[in-house]
């Protein structure tokens, strides 16, 4: 039952479907005993980390996959980030009292932004924007799949206090002598799914218990684990690229420079001598750190 956090792909092998089943609860923890986010935010908080960890799986890429859920309502901003290395992070940003009810009422007009950052490995990034449409993390995903990619897919998500889970499956291309009622079939069966099978049975039963008429490869599951990608350095060069007058600004200020990663939490703060170095000429990428001349 308590399996790892992981991912698990599969192919129908005679029929044009792929998809993909994802659990995480160490890292839902993980997320979730970081900030104290309100109900009706949670469930799409972790439905959109189930829903990166599907589509990270499903894609040859080298840096990170960020799904951004912008809003005009309550609810600002919703962030997923997987990376390369299975690893993934979330965050969120909201005003006030949030209301139970579909995506609409808590996002308001809004936009949901796909982001392939490879700047890291020298590739080339992309970016994908549609306006939100859907009632659902699923549904909108699903629109902007089949909108800016030509992927016909289905998102199944489900979410509780201690576990995030997700079903992908997608349409592929159809090959000579494939079987081209698979994909109708396949939808139907995953719509018989209940939000409990789907947080609680592992992905082989799940598997078994839609398509056991179906002959599937199941792929190696591929561990997932939440882990910042925050750092000093990365601070540093944050602070540096905000300028030495607005750092200096708020040093004086508040006696310190204070930074806290939105993601995780962790606290980098900055004296004034941690902010003179900031800045001196000594200081030329991160060589320097840790030295006092
Ligand atoms: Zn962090």
């Amino acid at each position: 039952m308590a399996e790892q956090d992981s991912v698990t792909r599969f192919v129908f092998e005679h029929a044009p479907v792929r998809g993909a089943i994802v659990h995480l609860q160490q890292a839902w923890r993980e997320v979730l005993t970081r900030h104290d986010y309100p109900a009706p935010l949670q469930r799409i908080l972790g439905e959109l980390m189930a829903a990166g960890a599907l589509l990270a799986s499903g894609i040859k890429f080298d840096g990170k996959l960020i799904l951004q859920m912008h809003g005009s309502g309550p609810l600002k901003l919703v962030v997923v980030e997987v990376t390369s290395r299975h690893t993934l992070r979330a965050t969120a940003r909201w005003e006030g009292d949030l209301p139970h009810g579909a995506l609409p009422a808590l996002l308001g007009d809004g936009r949901f932004v796909m982001t392939l950052d490879q700047s890291g490995a020298g590739q080339q990034n992309y970016q994908g924007v549609v306006p939100l449409e859907g009632d659902t993390v699923a549904r909108v995903l699903e629109q902007y799949l089949a909108q800016s990619e030509q992927l016909d897919t289905r998102l199944m998500l489900a979410v509780d206090d201690t576990a995030a889970a997700g079903m992908l499956l997608q349409k592929l291309p159809e090959g000579a002598g494939q079987d081209a009622d698979a994909w109708q079939r396949a939808q139907f069966l995953a719509g018989t799914l209940t939000p409990s099978e789907l947080l609680k049975l592992p992905a082989r039963d799940l598997l078994l218990r839609l398509f056991h008429e179906e002959t599937l490869r199941r792929f190696q599951q591929q561990p997932l684990a939440f882990q910042c990608g925050c750092s000093r350095a990365r601070t540093d060069a944050m602070l540096r690229a905000l300028g030495r007058d607005e750092v200096e600004d708020t040093l004086a200020d508040q006696g310190q420079v204070e930074v806290i990663c939105e993601f995780c939490k962790a606290r980098y703060v900055y004296d004034a001598v941690d902010v003179a170095l900031l800045f001196s000429p000594l200081a030329v990428g991160d060589a320097v750190s840790g030295q006092v001349h």
